[in-house]
């Protein structure tokens, strides 16, 4: 019975601790979800200068950085796309794949990006890729441990819960600097592309921006969520 009040008090921390963390988070993933559609949808509608397609842009890209090695792939879906490190593939969702739009031209040299990036080993991809398996497993137990902490005023459990919901906030962190340097360097390429003139330039980067704004809305959101989780933890010593 004691347990069962402790975790109704704590239930109420939870639920009004959502109003203070949750909700500008999801008010930002919401604008970023927002406008991302927006700005893929205009400039899935502009030609691209380059008179070439997506996936034609990607394999000039990765020719020209020695990686002809990298299969590209179409793959159901929108905004669907991924560079895969495991297999070196390029997976390219059809309107991308195969549209000459600006927003096709610059999704796919961003997936390009991922490709140099293995190439080069860069240092916040691999550390990415070794946290992946983590990452999953926490992501399965982290609330479980949490909330079962709660409920049996076990704290120990508790923390272990947060430790491993700190893994994956550290991913969300983490993926920042690694999907801004796959723009930069797709931006880097396409400007470099013969044909390339202003308005491609400009929308490539409208587009890549909005992109990266759902990342940084999901990093945020894992911030608040862990913040909200943490203050139940203070409340109650
Ligand atoms: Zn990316």
């Amino acid at each position: 019975m004691i347990n069962f009040l402790i975790f109704a008090g704590r239930y109420h921390n939870y639920v009004s601790s959502y109003f203070i963390y949750i909700i500008p988070a999801m008010l930002l993933s919401l604008y970023a979800q927002f406008k991302i559609q927006a700005v893929y949808r205009e400039y899935m509608g502009r030609l691209s200068s380059l008179g070439r397609s997506g996936a034609e842009v990607a394999r000039a890209i990765l020719d020209k950085n020695g990686l002809r090695n990298v299969n590209i792939k179409e793959v159901p879906g929108t905004l669907s796309d991924f560079y895969d490190p495991r297999d070196k593939s390029l997976s390219l969702s059809k309107d991308i794949s195969d549209g000459t739009s600006i927003a096709s031209v610059a999704v796919a040299a961003h997936e390009v990006g991922h490709a140099i990036q293995d190439k080069e080993s860069y240092p916040m991809l691999n550390l990415r890729s070794l946290m992946a398996p983590a990452v999953s497993i926490s992501s399965s137990l982290a609330m479980y441990l949490i909330l079962g902490g709660l409920f049996f005023n076990f704290m120990k459990l508790f923390d272990i819960g947060i430790i491993l919901y700190g893994i994956i906030v550290l991913f969300t962190l983490i993926t920042l600097p690694v999907e801004f340097n796959a723009s930069r360097r797709a931006l880097n390429e396409i400007s470099a592309m013969p044909g390339v003139n202003e308005e491609t330039i400009y929308g490539s980067k409208k587009v890549l921006k909005a992109a990266a704004l759902t990342y940084v809305a999901a990093a945020f959101a894992a911030i608040s969520e862990i913040l909200r989780l943490l203050s139940m933890r203070r409340r109650d010593d």
